[in-house]
């Protein structure tokens, strides 16, 4: 099959990509989030969806332009697997949306400003793609992180001993005997959110059992002062229990949420569609087992979003 990078008119591909600096705008003027933008694409070069950064509007973490544009795709077509589709977005993806692109199946991406120009401006996201680097699905701790993550083949007794009487009193769920991954968030024992997947009946591929904890943590905490309201989407000194081993695109959210503490099970989360092992080398730029191919284009236009974030924010760090 030939590239959609080859196939679509350059001047179509730069317009989407000016669209996508738009769509950035657009967040950061509305105070939704930080400015980046993102439009995907058909094979005839037509847009689909986009969506823009909304973590400061949703309070959710995985909220970012690429991950809301998927979301918005995935919804309206009805469906989770979006290959043959191009994601345009206003700048390089961060390692969290380089696995929601992987589990969406969409095998090309066209980006616009580079992580250093995001850097630039206060985005970097060097910290993470030094922890996706090193994480390995066998054995999650990563030195030198600041989630600290503990395995345990005893995690679904754990979570009986702590959980059990509510999960079972609230959604018919016996922990010990389900195949469904479950994620639970707490906070000085106090039982904060439930989540479970929901990628099916969702049609959305990134609604992952801790992605599905983290919204429901952020979006209804009732236990929150109001400095924990205003950084909503910061789960510092909240610890999260998976019955399962955080697949890539998991163990990313949990790390932009700031999670202090996970507990998780040795069994490798369910395998949805993406290689895990390829997902990783896709973070890390493997580019023999890259699962997306990328492509630069249009970077001026994607650093206009930029300024006008720093005029708002009235940070000068060019
Ligand atoms: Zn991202
Ligand atoms: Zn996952």
């Amino acid at each position: 099959m030939s590239k959609l990078i080859d196939v679509i008119p350059p001047e179509i591909l730069q317009k989407h990509i000016e669209a996508s600096a738009e769509e950035a705008s657009r967040g950061c003027r509305h105070n939704e989030g930080g400015p980046f933008g993102a439009v995907i694409v058909d094979k005839e070069g037509k847009e689909i969806a986009r969506g823009h950064n909304m973590v400061l509007a949703t309070n959710d973490p995985s909220a970012h332009a690429e991950i809301t544009a998927i979301r918005n795709a995935a919804s309206s077509l009805k469906r989770i697997d979006l290959s043959g589709f191009l994601l345009v977005t206003s700048c390089e993806p961060c390692p969290m949306c380089l696995s929601a692109i992987c589990e969406a199946k969409i095998g090309e991406i066209l980006y616009g400003a580079t992580r250093g120009d995001a850097a630039n401006i206060n985005f970097s996201d060097d910290d993470i793609y030094e922890i996706m680097k090193k994480y390995r699905m066998d054995k999650p701790e990563v030195k030198g992180d600041w989630v600290r993550v503990k395995r345990s083949g005893e995690i679904k007794k754990e979570m009986v001993r702590k959980f059990g009487d509510k999960l079972w009193s609230t959604f018919g769920i016996q922990i010990e005997d389900t195949l469904d991954n479950i994620a639970i968030i707490e906070k000085e024992d106090k039982l904060v959110a439930v989540g479970f997947d929901k990628i099916d009946r969702k049609k959305d591929p990134t609604a992952h059992a801790a992605i599905s904890a983290i919204q429901y943590a952020t979006a209804t905490w009732e236990g929150a002062s109001y400095e924990e309201w205003k950084n909503g989407f910061d789960l510092t000194g909240f610890d999260m229990y998976l019955n399962y081993t955080p697949c890539p695109l998991c163990f990313a959210a949990i790390h932009w949420a700031r999670i202090s503490n996970v507990y998780c099970g040795m069994e490798p989360e369910l395998q949805k569609g993406a290689d895990f092992s390829k997902v990783l080398a896709t973070i890390r730029d493997d580019e023999n087992m890259s699962l997306i191919e990328k492509h630069q284009l249009g970077r001026t236009a994607c650093l206009v979003p930029f300024r006008e974030w720093e005029k708002r924010t009235n940070k000068t760090t060019y």
